[in-house]
């Protein structure tokens, strides 16, 4: 395929169209899995936010709680009692059970100032994170782990008569539970990790699944969920996090069918771009092959024959119209042949008496010698000359003369061989070439021809008009070899047809160019013979 052709350049357009879709196709599939992550990103913002205030509303309930309890008057004044006085913590006991027995906690207490657990839960773990904490918060919330597992704590000070008597903590237990209630309120998936690993999550099975911190990422079974660190309040060096997320099924599901319409999308392009392509290159090609292969035999000189087609293009129309100019040109052609074949007949023949010209003897002469040559045979040149032509001239007309010269040639066409050649050399001189085995046969043939011209009479008007004609033969042949020159022929020719002449004409005399004696024979035939 040549650099500069029409298919090569198709092929370039039709990879660079390809390119083209392809890069389309790349930069939308990049933008739609950049909007997708967007989303999904933003997803999850949402999430996190609809979390944090589910977690800071149960936060809130849970401080509402400890407060609650905190200012109950006669839990103060049975507080007052067991550490102003010294009484039995039992009645506290008691009455918190009765009064508050009904807030949805997991884990109550009460301490005194000293941090001694004067009712409540016996969790001593717990009372000492209450300690550590009330030593820096008076009140607040704080996020303790313990054998039970995550809890979330909520401290508020009893303070009677402008003293602060202690502090009521309550808690309330992550427990599946409450993942449950936070996953069916947020939306999302809750994961709680330690060191890194899920051990436990709102999704079955997914204990030991490795988190990738690095890009808030976790893939369980295959399922890659996009999750977030929630950020506990108070929560000191906890050993373990809760981690929220949700599945990025469904945006990779998304950008799975985006990819899909757009593999389809460039592969039904590119398929598209190749038939088209192909179905142009072959559409284009037979005709222009055949226009090429015809233009390249017109331009070798041939006129070939083509067919027309059925048109369903520009190039079957060219390839119609160029059949079309080529029978155009084949009529032309014929046309020109049979007037080029005319003219060369003209040139070539006399006018008056329809026998070939001198321009054709000059033409044919070395031609007919190397074929002789070829064939083993002589060609011999015998040139008549009508007797005294002058005096039928004068004494019947020009008109008379010009008859004698024609009814002269018609004689030689008919007596002739089809092998021989008949020439008007000018005026009343005729010559002709002809083949035969030797002089004697050649003499013997021109004096036949001399003898039969004798008993012929021209009529004209009235008169009858009688003519004999002297020739000169000369063979083609000087020392045994083949003579090429006409000139040298006709010269030896000439001068035998002088010798009949001069020796009383109505003869002919030959030429041999062995000796350059002309010499007349009158047996029989009147022949002369060197
Ligand atoms: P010879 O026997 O010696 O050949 O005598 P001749 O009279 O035939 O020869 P000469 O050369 O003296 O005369 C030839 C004449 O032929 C002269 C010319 O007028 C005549 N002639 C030449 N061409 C034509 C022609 O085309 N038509 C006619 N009617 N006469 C011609
Ligand atoms: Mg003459
Ligand atoms: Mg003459």
């Amino acid at each position: 395929m040549r650099l500069q052709s029409y298919r090569f350049r198709l092929v370039i357009y039709m990879f660079l169209l390809i390119g083209f879709l392809s890069a389309t196709v790349i930069y939308s599939y990049g933008y739609a899995s950049r909007i997708i992550h967007q989303a999904a990103d933003g997803h999850l913002d949402r999430l996190v936010q609809l979390l944090d205030a589910h977690l800071n509303q149960e936060r809130n309930e849970l401080q509402r709680y400890a407060t609650l309890v905190s200012q109950d008057l006669r839990l103060k004044e049975y507080m007052y009692v067991i550490t102003e006085v010294g009484g039995d913590s039992k009645p506290l006991d008691t009455l918190y059970e009765r009064e508050f027995g009904w807030l949805p906690i997991d884990q109550r207490l009460i301490l005194s100032m000293d941090g001694k657990v004067v009712a409540g839960t016996d969790n001593s773990q717990l009372a000492r994170e209450v300690q550590t904490f009330i030593e820096s918060h008076r009140r607040g919330i704080f996020y303790h782990q313990d054998e039970h597992g995550l809890e979330v704590v909520s401290v508020s000070p009893i303070r009677y008569r402008e003293t602060t008597l202690g502090f009521v903590a309550v808690s309330r237990n992550l427990n599946d539970e409450w993942f449950e209630s936070s996953r069916r309120a947020s939306g999302g998936d809750f994961f709680l990790v330690q060191n890194g690993q899920v051990v436990k999550s709102t999704l079955p099975d997914t204990q030991n699944f490795q988190i990738y911190e690095d890009n808030n990422s976790l893939i369980a079974d295959s399922v890659l969920f996009r999750i977030s660190k929630i950020d506990l309040p108070g929560n000191r060096s906890l050993e373990q996090d809760i981690w929220f997320g949700f599945s990025e099924d469904q945006s990779i599901n998304e950008l799975e069918r985006q990819h899909n319409v757009m593999l389809a999308l460039v592969s039904s392009g590119v398929a598209g771009i190749l038939l088209i392509g192909l179905l142009f290159i072959r559409n284009f090609n037979g005709p222009l092959n055949r226009i090429k292969d015809l233009t390249s035999k017109v331009a070798e000189g041939e006129l070939p024959s083509m067919n027309k087609h059925r048109v369903s293009n520009e190039f079957d129309e060219l390839s119609n119209h160029f059949a079309d100019m080529l029978h155009a040109l084949r009529e032309q052609k014929v046309e020109i042949d049979i007037a080029q074949k005319k003219l060369q007949q003209i040139a070539i023949t006399d006018s008056m008496t329809g026998l070939y010209n001198r321009r054709y003897l000059d033409e044919i002469f070395p031609k007919l010698v190397a074929q002789t040559e070829r064939e083993g045979l002589a060609i011999h040149v015998i040139i008549f000359d009508l007797d005294h032509f002058k005096q039928i001239n004068d004494q019947y007309g020009h008109m008379a003369g010009d008859q004698c010269l024609v009814t002269f040639s018609n004689y030689l066409k008919d007596k002739c061989r089809v092998s021989d050649y008949l020439f008007r050399l000018g005026g009343e001189e005729f010559l002709i070439l002809s083949i035969n085995k030797n002089i004697m046969e050649a003499a013997s043939f021109a004096d036949k021809l001399r003898a039969g011209i004798e008993t012929i009479r021209v009529a004209f008007e009235d008169t009858l008009i009688s003519m004999t004609v002297s020739g000169g033969i000369s063979p083609a042949i000087k020392d045994g070899s083949i003579e090429k020159t006409l000139e040298q022929v006709l010269s030896r020719a000439d001068r035998a047809l002088y010798k009949a002449k001069s020796i009383g004409r109505n003869r002919v005399c030959i030429m041999n160019p062995a000796d350059n004696n002309e010499n007349l024979i009158e047996p029989a035939s009147r022949y002369c013979q060197s």
